[in-house]
């Protein structure tokens, strides 16, 4: 822990990953952690960690880098907290995000920006990009991160480091700030495989505060990183290699496909034929659940509110000033979606679409163990580069959006670089299957 601010002290000047420090509790903390025995301690105890802002902890500000939220101290932590408390682990501080989890490149946050620390003038993407960027730059070996559409693997991916988004129900969503319930996961930001299956460990598991949390006992993953993938059954989609993909990604997603091989792996080209469709469906479902789900934002329950004369101009106000203008942009595309006249042209079809999608990769799973593919389709851009372009950021989610549609589990783990930064590998998997894909990734370890 000790070490830990030393870095972060050192360090977030510039990286910019950490919004609010814990520091006297966790100090104290762990210092009464140094009298438990050792052979009381489990594999991540007395460790140090960083929450990600739209998760809620007791005692410390939650913001979700909304101006909305400001000086919001939640009565109660999220469920993943508790678990990291009972796990031994010291949260350090939360992280810095994309406002309530809307963005790619953590430049919607209303706090700070966060610098990819391969190269402070490009984006650690998002939204998870304090997440991802604090493991990098050696702050905390350890944070969590929320996936809706790829706000962990895509930061993960951009930073270089191991992200895992679990099955949809592995985790509980108790005290995640919701953007897209149907779609949002928590998941664990590490330097390696084996200290992110340890943390998936941690955390996972049915909740009684969350009943789309899975009733599905957790294994061991750990046990499973036995290194040993021969005659595992790995598929390539053709739609993750086509065009769009920029040659030096796919030049080290095709040697890691090649390490497979080598390893003892067959691996078969396949097609998941609806992946078009998937941005566009994503878009119009996780729109719509979040101008729902941010409707409880209204001045008077958390956070910050505004001057006004009346009531309705004080929800009027309070939204008006306290929202960013993504949030805003995705409120009104969701509230338009799911209108009268619009709602079976828009929120139906795109339900439709999502039904395809998941077929697409049921049938695929019917024979294969894994799909392999790339994260992102280049590597991090520059900041302020797509400012005033959502729909050149919205495009860079293509091959993460898919998996949450499905529900399936996915990581992203560093394969290599391209021009000095970071390639990120995706490896998808089965419902509940998180194992093999660990397996599959401590393979190249
Ligand atoms: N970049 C995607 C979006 O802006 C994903 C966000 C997420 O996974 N939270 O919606």
């Amino acid at each position: 822990t000790k070490e830990a601010y030393a870095r972060i002290d050192a360090l977030d000047g510039e990286v910019g990953a950490f919004l609010a420090l814990n520091k006297e509790a966790a100090e104290q903390e762990a210092a009464e952690k140094d009298q438990v025995p050792f052979e009381e301690r489990g594999p991540l105890f007395g460790l140090p960690i960083g929450v990600k802002d739209n998760i809620v902890t007791e005692g410390i500000e939650t913001t979700c880098a909304s101006k909305i939220l400001e000086g919001f101290n939640p009565i109660y932590s999220a469920t993943v907290v508790e678990k990291l408390r009972e796990a031994g682990m010291v949260t350090v501080g939360k992280v810095n995000m994309d406002e309530f989890a809307m963005g790619s490149a953590n430049e919607n946050s209303a706090i700070k920006k966060v610098h990819n620390p391969w190269d402070f003038d490009r984006a650690p993407g998002g939204s998870s990009g304090g997440s991802a960027a604090a493991v990098a730059a050696g702050e905390v070996p350890f944070t969590l991160g929320s996936d809706t559409g790829g706000s962990i693997r895509q930061p993960a991916a951009f930073c270089g480091v191991v992200g895992m988004k679990p099955t949809y129900g592995r985790v509980s969503r108790y005290g995640l700030v919701a953007f897209a319930s149907s779609l949002d996961q928590i998941g664990p930001i590490t330097r390696n495989v084996r200290d992110n299956a340890l943390l998936l460990e941690a955390i996972a598991g049915v909740d009684e505060h969350d009943s789309t949390s899975a009733n599905v006992e957790v294994p061991s993953y750990v046990d499973q990183l036995t290194g040993d993938i021969k005659g595992l059954k790995v598929a390539v989609p053709q739609e993750y290699l086509a065009e769009g993909v920029s040659e030096g990604v796919k030049a080290q997603v095709l040697a890691a496909i090649e390490k497979l091989k080598e390893l003892g792996a067959t691996v078969d080209t396949v097609s998941l034929p609806h992946s078009k469709y998937a941005l566009a469906a994503y878009y119009i479902i996780s729109s719509s659940e979040a101008s729902s789900n941010l409707s409880r934002f209204d001045g008077i329950r958390y956070g910050f509110r505004a001057e006004a004369d009346n009531l309705e101009d004080l929800y009027l106000q309070t939204r008006a000033q306290g929202f960013g203008d993504e949030v805003k942009r995705r409120i009104m595309l969701g509230t338009y979606s799911l209108s009268a006249g619009t709602y079976d042209a828009y929120y139906k079809k795109a339900q439709q679409v999502r039904t395809l999608i998941k077929q697409d990769f049921d049938k695929v799973f019917e024979e294969y163990d894994v799909i392999v593919g790339p994260t992102t389709p280049t590597t991090a851009f520059k900041l302020g580069e797509n400012l005033d372009d959502p729909m050149t950021v919205y495009a860079n989610d293509i091959l993460t959006v898919p998996i949450n549609l499905a529900g399936v589990p996915a990581i992203s783990i560093p394969c290599g670089f391209d021009n000095n930064m970071p390639v990120g590998l995706q490896i998808i998997g089965k419902y509940f299957e998180e194992g093999t894909i660990y397996r599959v990734a401590d393979a190249f370890e």
